[in-house]
């Protein structure tokens, strides 16, 4: 198994090599490898243009974010450079059958989100694979022409078996010396839909005996009557990823393709067909060049759309964007702004060897994200009630800080009353030793002394219970000259200090409580089956109580709940007559061991 990178000191120790990208970046700057370059406007091009390609099949994760952050980074970070510097949006999408619109516009809003564009110099640089169709068709007939592709009319099997393995050299296809005329006849009527699925593919013409399987004549055409997204019914054959992707990098001027490792073997052949191209004049150098990084590999959750797809598919979650995917659209559903985003990124930064970066790298980047920015508020998970037996007042008014280290935010003011709502475990009636919070009188010992955050200090003095014996209200006492920020105040020393609200002024909520989608840190390495290792208590509906002042958020604004962690108004359901909110992530790691 990959190294595992469990905190932050691990990820900067890991950062340390994440700039190889730059180094290659500064070193062709320096040689002015991409320099006095300019477009087919005589438009001067920028020294370095990098693109983000997804396929639009699917929304995108916390994965594609570590290729944005990467890809649209890079180009924020040469932004200085003489002619600037930006970063392409590219749809991949030359597979018919899997792409939709919804996916593309998803894909879009998710790259804003996050915070990057794709706009340069008042220019959109927006691009889809299938806005090649033209040139690629012609490029392949190019090819074809210098005699480097062929049209083979082995079926798909065949084609799979002759292929060899590692031990075993491929064998030509029998159609492999057909003549250019013959290849670019069958081609074009490929094209024109005189043929079936399956019955011809184009190939390049490059070696059967490679050492590299990618490099044995690969399939850069195959017949397909399906609909497109944007194209339509316009074309029955399709170009391969291979073929398409340096050649749409190409197109765009692109100078650092960077992609992840498992595309390593693939870039002999990515440099084979741009360099065919650029001896056949259809090309110019200087070329696009290929690197590779490590994906991302994050525990207790899944990067593949694939099988995300699965998840939402068969019902396990609630869509993309419930807040236990690892989408971009559930993470922020969950909670996490793009910052703590961009700065998960950042931390562990880009290498070439692959790792598994632990879930509490991410839960720890939003923390220290929202941290400093959000409001505190007082939310009760799980309410018992306290009463005050000797508070006579109507109320009280107390206040705290909006943020602990933000005087000038303002404070918020609640009451307090002779009934309020605690936390059910801030009480135990007969507590084990060690516990600070309230419990009552014992073997003639008085009860324990609490604060009531922001209050008075009280002693419990009893509790009732109902039939069954289950506890329904913890009684106390309180000292009026004990409130907190009085003078003397400070006299009281207790050990416990609890959160409460009003009853009469408390705001019912629905609390969301989210846990990791999965019991084990590798759900779907190995032949393991990752749907009987969903964690069945991943997410949890309570019926909470939280302070007034929350019921005039806005959906989307994130909290501190103090004591309990940070939640976000959900985007979708909150509403002052129905406040819902997600739990984002805990005050500590609760999963460390
Ligand atoms: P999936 O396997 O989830 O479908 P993909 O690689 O097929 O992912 P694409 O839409 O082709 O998805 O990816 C767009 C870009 O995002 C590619 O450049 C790809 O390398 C990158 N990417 C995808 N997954 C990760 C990941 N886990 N870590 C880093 N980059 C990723
Ligand atoms: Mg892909």
């Amino acid at each position: 198994m990959a190294k595992e990178i469990k905190n932050s000191q691990e990820t900067s120790a890991q950062t340390e090599v994440s700039n190889f990208l730059r180094q290659i970046i500064d070193s062709d700057c320096a040689h002015a490898t991409y320099a006095n370059r300019s477009d087919s406007k005589g438009n001067i091009l920028p020294s370095v243009i990098t693109r983000f390609p997804p396929e639009p099949n699917g929304y995108l994760h916390i994965g594609h974010a570590k290729s944005i952050c990467l890809n649209f980074g890079l180009a924020k970070d040469y932004a200085h450079l003489t002619n600037g510097a930006r970063c392409h949006m590219r749809f991949d999408d030359t597979n018919p059958a899997k792409e939709e619109t919804e996916y593309v516009d998803s894909i879009l809003d998710a790259v804003s989100w996050l915070g990057f564009d794709w706009h340069h110099n008042g220019q959109e640089f927006q691009f889809y694979a299938s806005d090649y169709f033209d040139t690629l068709f012609a490029f392949a007939k190019i090819l074809i022409s210098t005699g480097k592709a062929y049209v083979d009319s082995q079926s798909a099997e065949d084609i799979q078996k002759n292929r060899g393995n590692f031990t075993q050299v491929g064998s030509p296809s029998p159609f492999r010396d057909r003549e250019i005329s013959e290849n670019l006849d069958l081609f074009e009527k490929m094209r024109s839909g005189v043929f079936k699925d399956g019955e011809h593919v184009l190939r390049l013409k490059i070696d059967m005996s490679h050492p590299n399987l990618v490099m044995r004549d690969p399939v850069i055409y195959r017949i397909r009557h399906a609909h497109h997204h944007r194209t339509g019914n316009t074309w029955c054959i399709y170009p391969l990823y291979d073929f398409t992707h340096c050649i749409s990098d190409a197109l765009e001027n692109i100078t650092h393709s960077i992609c992840t490792l498992e595309f390593e073997n693939n870039r002999p052949l990515y440099e084979w067909i741009l360099n065919e191209l650029h001896q056949a004049g259809a090309l110019k150098a200087p070329l696009p060049h290929q690197y590779e990084f490590a994906r991302l590999n994050l525990t207790y959750t899944l990067t593949s759309k694939r099988k995300l797809l699965q998840l939402v598919q068969e019902n396990y979650v609630d869509g993309w964007d419930d807040p236990r995917m690892p989408t971009i659209v559930g993470l922020r559903r969950r909670g996490y702004t793009p910052e703590s985003l961009q700065l998960f990124c950042d931390r562990i930064g880009v290498s070439k060897a692959d790792s598994w970066i632990d879930m509490s790298v991410l839960e720890q980047a939003l923390r220290d994200d929202l941290d400093p920015k959000v409001e505190r508020g007082t939310a009760v998970l799980s309410p018992l009630k306290l009463i005050i037996d000797n508070f006579n007042a109507e109320l009280e008014w107390c206040s705290a800080p909006k943020h602990p280290h933000h005087e000038d935010w303002g404070r918020r003011d609640f009451a307090l009353t002779k009934e309020l709502w605690i936390e059910s475990d801030d009480f135990m009636p007969d507590p084990p030793k060690g516990f600070f919070r309230l419990f009552p009188p014992k073997d003639g010992q008085p009860g324990s002394r609490v604060r009531l955050r922001y209050g008075f200090v009280v002693e419990c003095t009893g509790y009732d219970i109902d039939e069954n014996g289950n506890t329904i209200a913890v009684r106390v006492n309180y000292f009026p000259d004990s409130k907190s920020g009085t003078p003397g105040s400070a006299d009281y020393k207790v050990k416990g200090n609890i959160h409460w609200v009003s009853v009469p002024h408390a705001v019912s909520a629905e609390l969301r409580i989210y846990d990791r989608l999965f019991t084990d840190p590798h759900p779907a390495s190995g032949d393991k089956d990752f749907l009987t290792l969903l964690n069945s208590e991943s997410k949890k509906v309570l019926h909470a109580f939280v302070e007034p002042s929350l019921a005039k958020a806005m959906p989307e604004q994130r909290f501190q709940f103090e004591r309990h962690g940070y939640f976000v108004a959900d985007r979708l359901d909150y509403s002052e007559n129905k406040p819902v909110f997600n739990f984002a992530v805990g005050l500590k790691d609760q999963w460390k061991k």
